[in-house]
């Protein structure tokens, strides 16, 4: 860290700071101008106390820092992408386009099997689904729970799908992992340490979404927490911030994408769902982040978006789905990524292969 002293001090002022700065730990290198002084102080910034308090002293007039708050998370720490594996799929910098779709949230076996098919039909390689949702409002439907995961479980084996499914609380951490290919940490515990902490711990691949007011620094700070806790498996993951414009839900900030490219080896994806909240604005939104070179996208998809039971507005129909992978050849195209999962016909379900049987 840099600490700059204020102007034409006196040495034994300036003897002070120094004294100071070993105190916290650094080594002081001061610099002695003509008119002012600056104090290098040597030490891991990352891992020793900032010397931003510093600041109280009257001698001091700022306090810089010269590394990057997140280590494990920066490109310093590796310049090379992280790849994450999860349900035998390999996610990040020049893998194949990664799609996870699926509604908003699990509802109905009917409704998860039908989604789950007509994506996997359309090349999607993870099903995403809410069984515990975090809602505004404690009278709106807050996720089947236990019995949603067993319907994700079921998808998950009938289709071939990896699931991601959000973890709301601590005390489900071990249930929800049980079940999720792909722990998701959602917006609104973003900054929930401990909720982060424990999930990293159980060794599930984390998708952690961008918090509704989080800065790029506290993102991938977050995102450090999983790291430190030993879990190198992260996948960031852009889905709009509050902002003053009240046309879309939130403010899908695409910029994020080239941001963490430069700043990180990790993966991200982007959510254009909660990103814009609108069903007609989803698959421009889809285009602009493949042709950022996103890593893959997480969309909400449902059989009928108007009876849905979380944010059915921007929730794409299976027709709107269809008409997303298609426009998005062309871009995953021009960034040069292997298109995304082969867009084949599923392989007969177990029911129809009975049918089959039964003649
Ligand atoms: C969701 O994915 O349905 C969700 C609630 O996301 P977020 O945490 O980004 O709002
Ligand atoms: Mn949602």
């Amino acid at each position: 860290m840099i600490v700059v002293l204020r102007p034409n001090l006196a040495q034994a002022d300036i003897d002070l700071v120094i004294e100071e700065v070993a105190k916290l730990g650094y080594e002081p290198r001061p610099i002695i101008g003509k008119v002012q002084t600056v104090i290098a102080a040597i030490g891991d910034e990352r891992t020793h106390n900032s010397l931003d308090s510093l600041t109280t002293l009257p001698q001091v007039e700022n306090v810089l820092r010269v590394q990057k708050r997140y280590k494990l998370a920066s490109k310093e720490a590796r310049p090379t992408p992280t790849i994450v594996e999860a349900h035998g799929v390999r996610i990040g910098a020049g893998e194949k386009f990664c799609m996870m779709a699926g509604p908003c949230s699990v509802e109905s076996e009917e409704q998860l099997m039908t989604t789950a098919k007509a994506v996997k039909e359309r090349g999607a390689v993870f099903l995403r689904g809410g069984a515990f949702k975090p809602r505004t409002s404690p009278y709106e439907f807050q996720g089947l729970g236990k019995p949603g995961l067993e319907l994700l479980a079921k998808a998950r084996k009938e289709f071939d799908l990896g699931i991601v499914t959000e973890v709301l609380a601590e005390k489900d951490v071990e249930l929800v992992a049980e079940y999720a290919d792909i722990l998701q940490i959602g917006a609104r515990n973003a900054q929930n340490y401990a909720l982060i902490t424990a999930s990293a711990k159980t060794g599930r691949p984390i998708l952690l979404k961008r918090g509704l007011s989080m800065r790029m620094e506290e993102w991938l700070l977050a995102a450090e927490y999983v790291l430190a806790a030993g879990n190198p498996n992260v996948i960031l993951c852009e889905r709009g911030i509050r902002t003053f414009e009240t046309y879309t839900r939130n403010t899908l900030d695409l910029g994020a994408v080239a941001i963490v490219k430069n700043e990180s080896h990790l993966p991200i994806v982007v959510d254009p769902s909660q990103g814009c909240g609108r069903a007609d604005m989803v698959v421009e939104l889809c285009k602009a982040a493949a042709a950022l070179n996103a890593d893959g996208l997480l969309v909400e998809v449902h059989p009928n978006p108007a009876e849905a039971w979380s944010d059915g507005q921007q929730q794409v129909d299976l027709i709107r789905y269809s008409q997303l992978v298609e426009a998005l050849k062309p871009f995953i195209a021009a960034v040069g990524r292997p298109p995304t999962g082969a867009v084949a016909t599923v392989s007969p379900t177990r029911q129809a292969i009975t049918a089959q049987a039964l003649g």
